[in-house]
This record gives structure tokens, C-alpha cells and sequence, in this order.
């Protein structure tokens, strides 16, 4: 059992024991869910063995059984309720705990924004998470698209926003999806798809321009890179999620990508607002409330809400 856990250790992926690295023959280290696939062939190969009389100690050492915790009862609901349920003790624990697959690790953003030396970055956070950007639009913004202050010239929205303005030719090759019709009328910005900005958005625009935003830029898009020879040049989408995944990696949240911050929006806004799809396709510029549906829409089964409907249909309350 013990050279099984050092075998679980060795390909696992936050191992830093004698072989320094993980073991893999030269390869990533295993994530999370080949682990667990791991730990299952491993567990069902030995009590196999078991049954043909080799080795039946161990099988039996990997034959554990536990109490079930409130999650399994919770999935069990519609069934019966074991006492016990099958354990693996190969299974390593899980330490990135999320909502929805699709989702950033519980609490990933505020680990994040606090993790991030540069001010770029956590605007970049904070304006993925708050405003519900897709990455290629996020990064195809330029300076002049930003309105952020009450009343602003263009007298399409009164409090602050940006306009999402489909261009084909950005030096970052960031496109946005959408294509609503946008103007410069007089030097100002009309049209395109208006977002919402929040406080903490204009707050970090601020810190970022100030802090970082080089002075000789000439190109007006708003993120920029920060370092190396190509210094000053537009940011593209694939440096936003290179690091993103580097600092969800460094920081211990494992798959870490700007998508899962618009998940986390949508899901928010349905939150907040009764499961309200219209209110929601408006917030996050979704095509159609059927597009929120079918990504977003799924009711967490073991919400107390749903779960005191179930007991009413029942008449269990
Ligand atoms: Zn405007």
C-alpha cells in the first residue's frame, strides 16, 4: 500500500518529494481526474487479484468503505440512504472546489487579484469578472471606447460603460463576436454593445493608466504588455489566458481561464436576479435568452429553494 501511495504521489501533480519533479517520463504531471481514474484501475486491479487469492491483504486494505458525507446524502436524495459507501484510499483529496466544472475555483478571483503583482492584471480580473467579457473583446477595447463617467458625450447610457465595437484589423488580432453597428461621430464613440462598467473596474482602469500604461503607446487599444522586447504592443487574447492559467497554476487553483470569470458573471446576475434570463442575456451581451438557458440556466438541484419545492410537491412540509 505504501509503494502504491508513492506511485499516486509520483504522477501526481503537486508532488515534491525525492524525485523533485513529478515522475511522468518527461510529461505533465497527472490533473486531478486522472488521478482519480488512476486511483480506481488501481483499487479495482488489486481486488481483483484478491478474488484469484494474491495479494488479498492489500486487497483488502483498498476495499475501505466510509460514513457518507453530507454531499452523498445530498446525491443520494432520490434514492436510499446507505450507511456506508465505498472508499478509495488512493483517491487523493480534493483540493479545488467548484461550482460548476465550467466555473473558476471557489473564491478563485479574490485569490487571484490579491496574487497579482501588476495592476494590469487585476483589472484584467476585475474587469472580466464584473463586466462579463469574453476575452477577445475585452482585448480588442480601445482607449476611446471607455465612457467612464456619468453622463458621457456619446448620450447612450448615463452612468459608466464601455462601447464593444466590432473591428477587423486590431495589431492584437482580437475581434469581437458581436457586430451592432458603431460610429466615431466628432471623435466620440456611438453604438456597438454597451457594458456596464462597476466601480471597482473604473478604480483598477485608473491604477493601471496611471501606474502602467506607457505614455509613448501609439496605438490606443487599452492592455498592453507589460515586459519584454515586444513592450508597449497590444496584449492579445492568448497572453491574457497564458496568464491567467500561470497564476491559477502558481496560486494553487488549478484550470484557470478568462471564460470561467464570464460563467461566474452569468451566474451571478441569474442569481441576483430570480433566475431573470432577459436581465441576464443584457448584462453579459448574450445572442439570446435560450443561448443563457442552455449554458447557464441549470438549477443547482440541492439548493434549499429547490429542495423546499421537491418537499412541497411531496407534501413532506
Ligand atoms: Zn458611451
Amino acid at each position: 500500500m505504501q509503494h502504491l501511495e508513492r506511485y499516486m504521489a509520483a504522477v501526481g501533480a503537486e508532488y515534491a518529494g525525492p524525485y523533485g519533479r513529478p515522475w511522468r517520463e518527461g510529461k505533465k504531471p497527472y490533473s486531478q481526474s486522472s488521478l482519480d481514474s488512476a486511483a480506481a484501475c488501481l483499487k479495482g486491479f488489486y481486488r481483483f487479484q484478491g478474488t484469484q487469492g494474491i495479494h488479498q491483504e492489500l486487497a483488502a486494505m483498498s476495499d475501505r468503505s466510509r460514513l457518507p458525507t453530507k454531499a452523498d446524502r445530498r446525491r443520494m436524495f432520490l434514492g436510499h440512504v446507505a450507511q456506508e459507501v465505498p472508499a478509495n484510499p488512493l483517491r487523493p483529496t480534493r483540493r479545488v472546489r467548484r461550482r460548476h466544472p465550467k466555473m473558476l475555483a471557489d473564491g478563485a478571483r479574490e485569490t487571484l487579484i490579491g496574487g497579482l503583482q501588476w495592476a494590469r492584471n487585476r483589472m484584467i480580473m476585475t474587469w472580466l469578472g464584473d463586466g462579463g467579457f469574453r476575452v477577445g473583446e475585452l482585448c480588442g477595447l480601445h482607449l476611446v471606447d471607455l465612457h467612464l463617467r456619468e453622463g458621457a458625450d456619446c448620450g447612450e447610457c448615463t452612468s459608466p460603460h464601455v462601447h464593444i465595437c466590432h473591428r477587423e484589423f486590431n495589431p492584437n488580432r482580437s475581434r469581437a463576436k458581436i457586430k451592432e453597428p458603431w460610429a466615431v461621430e466628432g471623435g466620440v464613440v456611438t453604438g456597438g454593445q454597451i457594458r456596464r462598467a462597476s466601480p471597482a473596474m473604473i478604480h483598477t482602469y485608473f491604477e493601471y493608466l496611471t501606474m502602467e500604461y506607457p505614455a509613448s503607446a501609439t496605438h490606443g487599444m487599452l492592455l498592453v504588455q507589460l515586459k519584454g522586447h515586444r513592450r508597449g504592443e497590444p496584449l492579445s487574447p492568448a497572453g491574457v489566458r497564458q496568464m491567467m492559467g500561470r497564476a491559477g497554476r502558481r496560486l494553487g487553483l488549478g484550470r484557470t481561464n478568462p471564460h470561467g470569470l464570464r460563467h461566474e458573471f452569468a451566474t451571478a446576475v441569474l442569481d441576483a436576479t430570480n433566475g431573470n434570463m432577459v436581465i441576464a442575456r443584457d448584462a453579459g451581451g448574450w445572442a439570446s435568452a435560450k443561448t443563457v438557458e442552455e449554458t447557464y440556466g441549470h438549477t443547482d438541484l440541492h439548493s434549499p429553494v429547490f429542495m423546499a419545492a421537491l418537499d412541497q410537491v411531496w407534501g413532506e412540509s
